[in-house]
């Protein structure tokens, strides 16, 4: 078997086109969507990260702010930006990157965030209502992944899925989604026992640990659809690898997302989506 390869671009570029048009709306009835995006420090990695934001904002037509604060910046001086940032009408999204440095109680942070502005999807209020399946905004990995299934037409509802991890970013808020799409979810994790038989019955398999190359032949359930999440850094230092090692699931899975171009590509996409759904709420309801 040749698994059939689960495009991320492809999916991202639908989801960005039928954005546009409910942009272009919220745009001429007031003002464009608008997101802040906090970077504390220079990380790297995160300015990567955020440039991708700013960027796909801008093509987007989504109003965007990137605000700096210096490395050494504390707890509270971070709650009085957000707070400021909380009370701005023309800021629909805050996204705060992550990770922050040590001295800053990230805790605190997310609490701060208005959850109608909380367009990572992780404030607790936000978290409740995914749990209650109430609609709110979604954590955007997750979300993303959910719209690829749906927009290839994969079936859920009545399947076996298996996710690896419960992170609050990913593997929670994955297992909950697909259980609101009437999959039967198995969650495992670090002590799980007998981890490769658990993903043995998986029909979806979703992989978001952070381990290279670690989800093997022997963990794959042939025909499964594999989802992989995993962008670890690779051997050589450069390029990014999944959580599965990438022939065992062209071999064995009847669809497979790549890494890189499978799932990654969908949390901007996801991110977007969420600035515009909360521009539209605070437009109509704010
Ligand atoms: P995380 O917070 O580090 O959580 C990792 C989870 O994997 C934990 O629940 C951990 O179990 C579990 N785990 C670790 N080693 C394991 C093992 N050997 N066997 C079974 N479970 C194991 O990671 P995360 O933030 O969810 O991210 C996971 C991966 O997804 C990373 O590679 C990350 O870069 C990637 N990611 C990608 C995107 C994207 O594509 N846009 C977005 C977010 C994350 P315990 O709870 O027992 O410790």
């Amino acid at each position: 078997m040749s698994a059939k390869i689960l495009d991320g671009k492809w999916v991202r570029e639908q989801i960005l086109a039928e954005l546009r048009p409910r942009i272009a709306k919220i745009a001429a009835g007031a003002r464009p969507p608008g997101l802040a995006v906090v970077l504390v420090g220079h990380d790297p990695a995160s300015e990567i990260y955020v440039r991708g934001k700013i960027k796909t904002c801008s093509e987007l037509g989504i109003y965007s702010e990137k605000i700096t604060p210096p490395e050494n910046i504390s707890t509270g001086e971070l709650l009085g930006i957000i707070e400021g940032l909380n009370q701005r009408p023309e800021i629909d999204g805050i996204l705060i990157q992550v990770p922050l440095p040590k001295q800053v109680d990230s805790r605190r942070v997310l609490l701060s965030i208005k959850p109608d502005k909380d367009v990572d999807g992780f404030h607790p209020v936000n978290v409740g209502s995914l749990v209650a399946n109430i609609p709110a905004l979604r954590a955007c990995t997750p979300a993303g992944i959910i719209e690829m299934l749906r927009r290839y037409g994969i079936p859920v509802s009545g399947r076996k899925a298996v996710v690896v991890g419960r992170s609050n970013i990913v593997g929670k808020p994955m297992a909950l989604l697909l259980l609101h799409q009437n999959a039967t979810v198995t969650i495992c994790h670090s002590k799980t026992a007998d981890l490769p038989g658990e993903c043995r019955r998986a029909e979806i398999l979703v992989v978001a640990i952070g381990r290279p190359s670690f989800v093997t032949r022997d963990f794959i359930n042939p025909g499964a659809i594999v989802i992989d999440v995993g962008q670890n850094r690779g051997g050589d230092g450069k390029g990014v690898v999944g959580d599965v090692e990438p022939r065992a699931a062209l071999e064995l899975a009847s669809a497979y997302t790549p890494v890189p171009g499978g799932v990654g590509p969908l949390t901007i996409a996801m991110l977007m989506a969420n600035t515009v759904q909360a521009a539209e709420q605070h437009l109509c309801c704010g």
